[in-house]
């Protein structure tokens, strides 16, 4: 896999937003700042309910 997008729902607004799946750097929420993803190296550790996965090319 070439890496992947997910739309994350965030557990505090309920805001969707869509997060790299190799975030390398801290995904926040853009409306109440709720950390929505975490660089861990290799995959993104998503913190908020995943609602799809998005294939990217
Ligand atoms: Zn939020």
């Amino acid at each position: 896999m070439a890496g992947s997008f997910y739309r994350v729902t965030c557990p505090d607004c309920e805001n969707e937003q869509v997060v790299f799946g190799k975030a390398a750097t801290e995904v926040a929420c853009a409306v109440c700042g709720h950390t929505l993803a975490r660089p861990t190296g290799g995959k993104a550790a998503i913190e908020g309910d995943v609602t799809e996965t998005v294939e990217a090319r």
